[in-house]
């Protein structure tokens, strides 16, 4: 699904972040930069080692924050690694990290002037985010992004599973 507001198409696919051609990559990391299960191994393992050794120079990243490295051997120039919130339940934050995480990596690739970014659905996996409202905050965030000058083309989330990707499509009419 593609739809285009002002100057930035919005688009929902199905498919594997690590293969995405967009300018930069979103990883759902963790705060240590550790590197991990779930995207993040899969981001690292594409990638390539270089991308792990940025990442210790920088030394971690707050939750609701992101920061950004080189794509080693992955077609996008840049990853911009992000980190969501665990989900513990809605009344510790997590909404509000969830949009700051978002926000910081599309305010990142605005900053370094790149056109185009692609995003798992962070927070989704292994930190817990019930999948609906994850889809929200991903997509309402994005929406009232666009419109001012902010040099991006393309913001396109990758979804893995078919029921994400569905998800994510269905708020996204909602959201129009
Ligand atoms: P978090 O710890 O932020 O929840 P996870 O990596 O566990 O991050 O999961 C985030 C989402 O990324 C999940 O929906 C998972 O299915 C998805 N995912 C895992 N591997 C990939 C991949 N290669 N491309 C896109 N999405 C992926």
């Amino acid at each position: 699904m593609e739809v285009k507001i002002k100057n930035t198409v919005i688009s929902i696919v199905q498919g594997d972040i690590t293969r995405q051609e967009t300018d930069a990559i979103a990883n759902a990391a963790n705060a240590r930069l550790a590197g991990g299960g779930g995207v993040d191994g899969a981001i690292h393992r594409a990638g390539g080692p270089s991308i792990m050794e940025e990442c210790r120079k920088i030394g971690g990243c707050p939750t609701g924050q992101a920061v950004i490295t080189t794509g080693g051997n992955l077609k996008a120039r840049y990853v911009i690694h992000t980190v969501g919130p665990i989900y513990k339940g809605g009344a510790a934050g997590e909404a509000n990290l969830l949009k700051s995480a978002y926000l910081e990596s599309l305010k990142l690739a605005s900053a370094r002037k790149l056109r185009s970014i692609a995003f798992p659905a962070i927070s989704a996996g292994a930190y817990g985010y019930p999948l609906e409202e994850a889809a929200h905050i991903a997509l309402k965030t994005s929406l009232d992004y666009i419109g001012g000058d902010t040099g991006i083309e393309c913001i396109r989330f990758v979804l893995f599973d078919k029921k994400l990707y569905d998800i994510f499509c269905e708020e996204l009419r909602r959201l129009l």
